[in-house]
């Protein structure tokens, strides 16, 4: 559905409108297992990129060195890059020459002497040309050169995520595979300035006016983070300073130029207020040795490159969002991209928390915005399809939904759990990579709670329920009744506690949680202070999920409903006509409702014995049949009639 995507604004979905504008062309790499079995052999610890780039050109220049260790005995090593892109040759540790070939974008090296296992080496790939145009790669190209519409600036600048760092520098694409540290220096005329991930250790000046920018970070990171761009950017400088810091962490940003800064100086002035309260939900800001910081780059929406996101355009939106990735994405990788919610869904989410505490007033429309567009959705959360990026990078499903889950699981373990949880989990698994078993596994132990359910409703299923509320209030007893059908997939429901506001007749309110249940019809009677009035459901839109609450004068105090012997159902199995004899005191109202929930009709009878319709489908149905004198829920089978 390419023309929905459109139609999301930047303010919406943040670093996801980019990431699915181009996706219709993308193709997911298609590895040999020898490819395979050779990458998976070996661990990347340390990668030093030296490269000569200007902002008037994608061209690219220089070599990547790789040093990794071996797991087993290894004779090749493989890595990827673009075939477009020439190779001039390839050195071992001793500087000597190694013989290597390639097919398509996989590039195979025979090493000088068999690495025993354990054994560390290295390898030196010096290679040159254009990256690849045309949006071959998963978000537009990986290696970009465009101008910006409105401060007329070209940038060159990469975006690697999820496929595409092969098409500007030598690399193994494995997520698990975090990279201990990295030295990145480009070289570029003296007017430009180059933005790169962890701190610029020096600038040094070189003959034919150029300069050699070299950046170094010393934390963990993953292959699609690494970025650079370059341009004749303007340097604007704040500092963070967090509670528990002794030292400020510089905000370095690069702008266009001093007109830019100006037009978003309150947005960026805003930034280390936001790294402070997320320092205090979610533990320090991971690299707060090194930095945060901005760059720009002309296209739509914004890329959380560790320490340093480029950003299409400066909103508070998009600099919250790409900010939360510093913890959830990049100080925490997603093991698979089938996992993207925990990048994603939690940036999306993360959006809202900076708005309750800073813009209190915009929180709950922004809420109702993602709710609503996650129910926009079909399918699971986690992803099933990772070659399809359309589906990965789905603003509503991946973003939106994966958002709400969060806000749900919040409500499911409340404040004080879901906040120790996230802070366990960026403890746990902060430079590492996690799946969404491995985050299920921490929320459980930090809060005791059994959340299978939870997370195999909402992350592994689809849909979300939809729920007709009966009550009724009697010698201050509330009674409900509670109907469940999935908006989505027939036949799987929902475990979530209903969040219920009740008001009394004395004016006085309280807010309930009523124990979820995965039944398409529940009962319970609450015995409570004063009588009810009204009840309102979703109060704070906890859950995601339709509601409908209709009082219903016929629910009484019978906690046992199935068992009233003055009712009597027959035949069932049924081929479509059923006898519904009354021995209590008349009318009864009845309702055939499906096993979904979903209410088929009803009928108010008033004799003694009648014969009643039931739908055409075959199937299970349940017969709810009462009045203020008592009630009853049967099951009957339904089976083909001729
Ligand atoms: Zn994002």
């Amino acid at each position: 559905m390419l023309s929905s995507i459109i139609v999301v604004s930047a303010q919406e979905d943040a670093c996801s409108k980019q990431k699915a504008l181009f996706k219709s062309a993308f193709k997911k790499p298609i590895h040999s297992n020898t490819y395979l079995n050779l990458i998976n052999a070996y661990d990347v610890y340390y990668h030093a990129l030296d490269l000569a780039i200007e902002a008037d050109t994608t061209f690219i220049s220089g070599n990547v060195l790789t040093a990794f260790t071996v797991n087993q005995q290894l004779d090749t090593f493989a890595f990827e890059l673009h075939q477009d892109l020439m190779i001039d040759s390839i050195k071992g540790s001793n500087q000597q020459a190694l013989g290597f070939y390639r097919i398509s974008d996989e590039v195979f090296v025979k090493l000088n002497q068999t690495i025993p296992a354990l054994g560390k080496t290295q390898v030196q790939i010096f290679y040159h040309g254009t990256p690849p145009t045309g949006a071959s790669a998963a978000i537009g190209n990986g290696f970009s050169n465009g101008v910006s519409a409105n401060y007329g600036k070209r940038v060159t600048w990469s975006l690697s995520q999820p496929y595409a760092a092969k098409e500007w520098w030598p690399c193994k694409q494995a997520l698990t595979d975090k990279i201990d540290s990295v030295d990145i220096h480009v070289t570029t005329a003296q007017n430009n300035k180059v933005g790169s991930n962890g701190l610029l250790k020096q600038i040094v000046q070189l003959p034919n006016n150029k300069n050699r920018y070299e950046w170094k970070t010393n934390y963990p990171i993953d292959f699609y983070l690494i970025s650079v761009s370059v341009g004749n950017y303007f340097e604007n400088i704040d500092y963070a300073k967090p509670k528990g810091l002794k030292d400020s962490i510089l905000i370095l940003n690069y702008l266009y130029n001093e007109q830019a800064y100006i037009d978003n100086k309150k947005t960026l002035g805003e930034c280390k207020d936001i790294l402070s309260l997320f320092s205090e939900y979610f533990g320090m800001y991971p690299f707060y040795k090194e930095k945060y910081g901005h760059t720009m780059a002309p296209f739509s929406g914004g890329m959380e490159h560790q320490t340093m996101s480029t950003m299409g355009i400066i909103s508070y939106d998009i600099m919250v969002h790409e900010l939360a990735h510093q913890w959830f994405g990049d100080y925490i990788t997603c093991s698979s991209w089938s996992d993207l919610w925990l990048n994603e869904g939690f940036a999306s989410y993360i959006e809202l928390l900076a708005y309750e505490k800073f813009y209190p007033q915009y929180y709950y429309n922004k809420l109702l915005g993602k709710m609503n567009r996650a129910k926009q959705t079909s399918g699971s959360v986690y992803v099933l399809d990772t070659a399809s990026v359309e589906r990965l990078f789905n603003s509503n499903l991946t973003y939106n939904k994966g958002g709400m889950v969060l806000h749900m699981l919040r409500w499911t373990l409340g404040d004080s759990l879901f906040f120790a949880s996230l802070k366990s989990y960026v403890n746990v698994y902060g430079n590492k990579t996690a799946s969404t078993t491995d985050f299920k596994n921490v929320c459980e132990q930090t809060s005791g709670k059994n959340l299978g359910s939870f997370f195999q409703e909402w992350i592994m299923g689809s849909g979300f329920p939809s729920y007709t509320i009966n009550w009724n209030c009697t010698n201050k007893d509330l009674h409900l009744n509670v109907f469940q059908s999935n908006v989505q997939s027939a036949g799987s429901l929902f475990s979530i506690d209903l969040p219920l506001r009740i008001y009394f007749a004395n004016g006085d309110s309280i807010d309930l949680r009523i124990p979820g249940a995965a039944l398409a019809s529940n009962y319970s009677k609450i015995p409570l202070i004063d009588s009810v009035i009204g009840i309102q459901f979703n109060y704070n839109r906890q859950i995601l999920a339709n509601g409908i609450v209709k009082r219903d004068s016929f629910l009484t105090a019978i906690e046992t409903i199935n068992q009233l012997p003055d009712i009597e159902l027959y035949p069932n199995p049924s081929n479509g006509k059923l006898t519904v004899q009354i021995n209590m005191q008349l009318p009864v109202l009845i309702r055939v409702f499906n096993m979904t929930g979903k209410l088929m009709f009803e009928h108010l009878q008033n004799q003694s014995t009648e014969l009643l319709e039931l739908p055409a489908e075959e199937g299970l149905y349940m017969i709810e049949i009462g009045n203020e004198h008592g009630r009853m829920i049967q099951k009957i089978i339904r089976t083909f009639s001729n």
